[in-house]
């Protein structure tokens, strides 16, 4: 890793605590039991840069590379995991789409208003009956003079209700036919275009999840993201990179839950001793910490290869699928070293429990991660 990368990553953690200590802790507990989605913190991440960490100055970013975009998130993940995911989502996914697949036009259009947190952004691949298996999606998509037909719904989206933006993928061809979708830029507001249903989480509750329902709904075909039939394409690239970022919120929320089980070990005694005291306990935080360093090698390691230009189709399925596995682990832990407390919301653990889960389903299971790493090694 470069000088330059580390300096930088040192100052984004840095900025990241300062502000999380502010803005988002004494408040987060309240988000998470009313589900709020609190978008002015979005706005305020925008104005730090993080709401375009990846995206060229030229268009209204920070231009920093993918080292700084996981050490900002997993920072955010530490204390709390639905600020680490809404911003995930917003920069690897709608943001990250425009970025990668977009023509300049509309990269000067959409990137810098995305960039400074002024307009927030959706990404529409799932579908109520196909998630793992979004290629056979059902939302279609038809050409009517010079205007793009689209019915259907998605669900599971993050910010698909209060995004003001939206890449939606929707079916132009057969279905089956992995060329036989199409990216489109969505505008809230459109005709045609609503908000459906809010999810009600396990975790990760103050980032928003919704449906997105397309009725008869009119997109210009200038709103066409690349070539009409490369929309599923597209996809797996974005999500190539987005895995890097769910293995970061995955690191983050590692990190954290260790945190707390390290301090709270030290001061609760049993026995008249401190509970660290215990071979018991002791061997757990040895545990968790490993893992937390190995799934932090993979992190940074798939970070570094995307920075490079290198595929890392292999390696950001490896660096997802362990280090939200390693999340899962470290946070059950996490909350059996509190005891009784860790299952109350006095105490953080039982959020960070709660809230890791997710990092094993979005943006493909971890059964999906599987597939592609075992795909990959037989050339299938
Ligand atoms: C909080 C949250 C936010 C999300 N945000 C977005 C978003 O912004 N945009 C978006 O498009 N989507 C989003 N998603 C959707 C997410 O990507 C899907 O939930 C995920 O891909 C799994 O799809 P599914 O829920 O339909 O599960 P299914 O595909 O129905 O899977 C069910 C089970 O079957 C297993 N399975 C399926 N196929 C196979 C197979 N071939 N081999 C082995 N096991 C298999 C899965 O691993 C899983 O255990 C979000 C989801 C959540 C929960």
């Amino acid at each position: 890793m470069l000088v330059e990368e580390v300096e930088n990553q040192t100052l984004i953690a840095q900025m990241v605590r300062d502000f999380g200590a502010t803005h988002i802790k004494p408040h987060m507990m309240r988000w998470d039991e009313s589900q709020e989605f609190p978008i002015d913190v979005f706005h305020q991440l925008g104005e730090l840069g993080l709401m375009g960490v990846l995206v060229p100055q030229q268009y209204g970013g920070s231009g920093f590379g993918y080292p700084e975009y996981v050490t900002a998130i997993a920072e955010l993940a530490k204390i709390d995991g639905s600020i680490g995911l809404s911003m995930a989502a917003h920069n690897s996914l709608c943001t990250g789409h425009i970025l990668q697949h977009a023509s300049e036009e509309q990269k000067q259009k959409y990137l810098p208003k995305l960039s400074s947190g002024e307009w927030i952004g959706a990404w529409g691949l799932t579908e109520p009956n196909t998630g793992s298996d979004a290629g056979n999606m059902r939302t279609t998509a038809v050409l009517d003079g010079n205007e793009y037909v689209l019915n259907g719904a998605k669900n599971f989206i993050t910010h698909g209700k209060s995004g003001h933006v939206a890449v939606v993928i929707a079916r132009t061809g057969e279905v089956g036919d992995s060329h036989g979708m199409t990216a489109f830029i969505v505008e809230r507001g459109t005709p045609g275009f609503a908000g459906g249903r809010k999810e009600d989480k396990l975790g990760m509750r103050a980032s928003e999840t919704t449906e997105m329902i397309f009725t008869d709904c009119r997109i210009p075909q200038e709103n066409v993201i690349g070539k009409v039939g490369d929309g599923f394409i597209q996809s797996l690239k974005v999500l190539d990179g987005g895995r890097i970022s769910i293995a970061a919120l995955s690191l983050g929320i590692a990190q954290g839950a260790m945190e707390a089980a390290l301090n709270y070990s030290q001061e609760r005694h049993q026995f008249n001793q401190p509970i660290s005291n215990f071979q018991g306990i002791s061997f757990k935080l040895a545990d968790m910490a490993t893992e937390i360093e190995a799934a932090s090698l993979l992190t940074y390691r798939a970070a570094d290869m995307k920075q490079r230009g290198l595929n890392v189709n292999r390696e950001s399925a490896m660096a997802k699928l362990y280090a939200s596995e390693v999340a899962v682990r470290v946070a059950n832990e996490g909350v059996q070293i509190f005891g009784g407390y860790g299952y109350t919301k006095d105490y953080p653990a039982e959020k960070y429990y709660r809230d890791a889960k997710l990092c094993t389903i979005g943006e493909g299971t971890s059964e999906i991660q599987k597939l592609v790493i075992a795909r990959s090694l037989l050339n299938t």
